[in-house]
């Protein structure tokens, strides 16, 4: 038999998945690795796995494949090889290069708590300014904060509920439009510099006290 045949026959895709860090819950379930998943949607049976989200399906093989972004050979090489089938070392470096590196849908993940934080930052900020530089007269000249907080409040908001309610692929959208150009990086920045300006200011009126 070959590798494929071997391991195939010999390896169960649920301890293969567990052994790489998809937990699997007893109903079979887990969050899936290949899409930005957010209930377990993935189920993982002893010859197979399939994602009900995002249709990702297959055997170990294709199941090691695709989490470590090895080809199909290589992926069962190191499967014969992390479980003791053979003792030949899985191809190259790469393998453990690979195994290192964040896994995009962790990313993604870890992406999308960062943009919700911004978001919802902002979001309450721009709140504030509403009511905060509201002007008093319909005389009085808007102060630029309020003039901003109208323009942006109702898109921020439409953002976060998206991250909230939508489902993964737009969540995915609103994460990929924030990482682009910057942007995230951009918001945060200036929530940062809006912080350190509003922490000046209260020690401006402590002194005056
Ligand atoms: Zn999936």
């Amino acid at each position: 038999m070959n590798v494929f045949g071997t391991v195939k026959t010999s390896i169960n895709t649920r301890e293969a998945a567990e052994r790489y860090g998809v937990e699997v819950n007893r109903h079979g379930k887990a969050l899936c690795p290949f899409h930005n998943d957010r209930h377990p949607s993935l189920f993982v049976d002893d010859d197979h796995y399939h994602c009900f989200a995002c249709g990702e399906h297959g055997d170990v093989i294709d199941f090691t494949s695709k989490l470590h972004g090895l080809s199909l050979y290589d992926a069962a090489k190191k499967l014969a090889y992390d479980f003791g089938i053979t003792q030949d070392k899985p191809p190259d470096k790469a393998v453990q290069e690979k195994l290192n590196k964040k896994s995009e849908a962790r990313r993604l993940r870890e992406n999308e708590k960062l943009c919700f934080s911004a978001l919802m930052e902002y979001y309450k900020l721009l709140q504030e300014w509403m009511i905060l530089y509201a002007p008093k007269t319909p005389e009085e000249t808007p102060h630029d904060r309020f003039i901003q907080a109208c323009h942006h409040l109702s898109y921020v908001e439409y953002l976060v509920d998206l991250l909230v309610m939508g489902d993964s692929y737009e969540r995915t959208e609103v994460i990929d439009m924030m990482m682009t150009d910057g942007k995230l990086k951009k918001l945060q920045t200036y929530l940062k510099k809006m912080k350190k300006e509003e922490k000046a200011c209260e020690r401006r009126k402590d002194f005056a006290r």
